[in-house]
């Protein structure tokens, strides 16, 4: 999703990456009913009964901008979707590429990072990668000339309440400005040179972040993560400069069935609930988005 201050058009890609059968499943000698037969589309093997009880496959075919196959690491999932929004910061825009789907599904591997035996390799996520071209691109001569600094912000939105993942964990407010503007209060902007201070941020917010055990996945999110890099005008004097643009990269928490919590506790179906309520709003922003067919994205909006 691209927009900009002084563009008036946006656009929405939107992208499906297959992950391979996990070792349960494949335990449980599950039947693998997706195939993906070319970058853009994906075909749905749905089991079917007839009348007289013989069962078949019946094929679904459904279009996207880009689909990846099960082969395909994060590197390339990262240039054909968050790169190109990497570019539109450096332009003076506003971008943001969230990972939607049900737990376990591998939006927390595509944004933070595959697992190389039981270590996280979080250099291979979207976040990592996102960082390391903002600070090639930084190096470039029509850019170094711009005097930008780069930081970074990281909080977690939990049964709809904010949390900073860089300042302890600590319970943000959410308020609209006089310009009607959403502001988050006091939410943290750390100044990061190097991907390595990006690591070191990311790795330390996410071991504040929620989780908890669903069926579906034993180390599921149960919250909405939010990974921002922001470029500002550096300005002598001032701790944070004129804000030129923000990459907001987004690990939703997972959309459940009910059936997946359901023989859970009630803190788990009610997280469960809450999750699925602020998917529904999110679908009707991103509806109501194509339906004005412009979006504005203030300057300090985040
Ligand atoms: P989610 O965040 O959507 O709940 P995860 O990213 O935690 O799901 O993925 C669940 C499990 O599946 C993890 O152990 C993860 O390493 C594995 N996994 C997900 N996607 C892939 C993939 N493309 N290749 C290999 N393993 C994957
Ligand atoms: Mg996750």
């Amino acid at each position: 999703l691209v927009g900009n201050e002084s563009v008036t058009f946006h656009r929405i890609c939107v992208c499906v990456r297959k992950r391979p059968l996990n070792k349960k499943e494949l335990g449980r000698k599950e039947v693998d009913v997706i195939t993906v037969p070319d970058m853009s589309s994906v075909l749905v093997h749905e089991p079917k009964t007839k009348v007289d009880l013989t069962k078949y496959l019946e094929n679904q075919n459904f279009h996207f901008d880009y689909s990846f196959d099960e082969s395909v690491q994060n590197d390339t999932v990262y240039r054909f979707t968050a790169q190109p929004l990497v570019h539109t910061i450096f332009q003076q825009g506003m971008a943001t590429c969230f990972a939607y789907g049900q737990t376990g599904s591998g939006k927390t591997h595509t944004m933070g990072g595959s697992f190389v035996g039981k270590e996280q390799d979080a250099t291979k996520g979207v976040y990592a990668q996102a960082a390391a071209d903002v600070f090639k691109l930084l190096e470039q001569p029509e850019h170094s000339q711009k005097k930008l600094e780069v930081c970074a912000s990281y909080f977690e939105i939990y049964l709809g309440k904010v949390f900073d993942l860089l300042n302890k964990k600590s319970r943000l407010r959410i308020l609209e400005n006089a310009q009607h503007e959403v502001q988050i209060v006091g939410l943290k902007e750390e100044p990061v040179y190097d991907l390595s201070d990006v690591l070191r941020l990311i790795s330390s917010g996410n071991s504040c972040r929620t989780s908890g055990t669903t069926s579906a996945n034993q180390h599921s999110s149960r919250s909405h993560a939010v990974f921002q890099i922001i470029l500002r005008k550096r300005q002598s004097g001032k701790l944070h400069g004129k804000l030129h643009g923000k990459l907001s990269l987004i690990d939703l928490a997972g959309n459940e069935r009910g059936a997946d919590t359901a023989n859970s506790d009630r803190n788990t179906r009610m997280e469960g609930a809450e999750i699925n309520r602020s998917l529904l709003a999110l679908k009707e922003c991103i509806r109501a988005l194509g339906r004005k067919g412009a979006h504005c994205l203030s300057e300090e909006a985040n």
